[in-house]
């Protein structure tokens, strides 16, 4: 499901309800991929809404309402680095289509979409509107992690109270392992393994964003998936930021967006947001971590 496998782990219940409620969970991410994905066959509002006359307004379900809205608050926490409107950019490299892309498209082409985001996508009542047919909504950085709280919601409701719901390493955590923290690994971005892990317990979430999980060279250099809304090519300050957040859905976009911003202008950030911390590679592949990351991180021993 989303792009990647997901795993489920569940203690403390018999497996027959383990079971019912893993398989509820699923059900609902898949529910989730449907109502927010840009490709594939499937209609739905955000494809519809992408194809919409601009000016015209229209309405969205209530969840997409509410994670568009939550997008926009984002972007300007962010200060535009996270922008659920790249729709129309992130199609014109193709990352996330079949063929998978092996060069960057013309620069014209992309200079044309400069500019166009989620800025243009406004809110005008209950309904939703965009200014330009440039405009798409997007939800590639946000729409996983949605997923992932809402499965845990389901597990929850299910009664678990230790689990983790693990959608390729992007991951919300509750309870404890036989009263120990889960011990979550922090992918090395070039070699195999760990550079560290996080002791997580309670309710916490731990998303990452890297250029190493699509990408290809062209010419001896990288172009992977994280574009920078301000150039419209691939963000290049990191290899990866890993995001502590108490949900996934922040720690989502809060990784995409840290991702294009480095820690220059992220770490002050971050230290200025409550329940965000943060750990960037840069792209020399120095380890930056934020004071709540740095009390929590482990060196894996080597
Ligand atoms: P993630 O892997 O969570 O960092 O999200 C990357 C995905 O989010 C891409 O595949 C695009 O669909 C979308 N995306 C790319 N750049 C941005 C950005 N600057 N802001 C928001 N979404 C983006
Ligand atoms: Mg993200």
């Amino acid at each position: 499901m989303l792009g990647t496998i997901v795993n489920f782990t569940v203690s403390g219940v018999p497996e027959e309800q383990a079971l019912v409620a893993i398989r509820a969970a699923a059900e609902e991410m898949t529910r989730i991929e449907a109502l927010f994905t840009i490709y594939g066959e499937l209609d739905n509002s955000v494809k519809q809404f992408n194809q919409s006359k601009p000016g015209v307004p229209v309405s969205l379900p209530q969840e997409v309402d509410a994670l568009l809205l939550q997008s926009k608050r984002i972007r300007q926490q962010t200060h535009g680095a996270f922008d659920a409107g790249l729709g129309s950019l992130n199609l014109l490299w193709g990352f996330s289509q079949e063929p998978a892309p092996v060069a960057p498209p013309q620069a014209a082409q992309i200079n044309m979409l400069l500019g166009h985001g989620a800025k243009e996508i406004r809110r005008i009542s209950d309904k939703w509107v965009r200014d330009s047919a440039q405009a798409r909504l997007d939800f590639g950085g946000i729409a996983k992690g949605y997923a992932i709280d809402r499965a845990m919601e389901v597990l929850k409701q299910h009664g678990i109270a230790h689990a983790i719901v693990d959608a390729g390493g992007d991951m919300r955590v509750i309870g404890n392992h036989g009263g120990k923290p889960w011990k979550i690994g922090i992918r090395h971005p070039r070699k195999t393994g760990a550079i560290g892990y996080l002791p997580v317990q309670g309710d916490q979430s731990i998303v990452t964003s890297g250029d190493y999980e699509r990408f290809f060279e062209f010419e001896g250099k990288r172009y992977h998936h994280i574009l920078d809304p301000q150039t419209g090519y691939p963000a290049s300050r990191c290899m990866s930021v890993t995001v502590l957040a108490g949900d996934a859905t922040t720690a989502d976009a809060w990784s995409t967006a840290l991702f294009v911003l480095g820690p220059g202008e992220g770490l002050k950030l971050v230290e200025a947001t409550p329940g965000v911390e943060a750990l960037w590679v840069t792209n020399v592949g120095s380890v930056v971590l934020s004071s709540g990351m740095r009390s929590m991180y482990k060196i894996s021993p080597q």
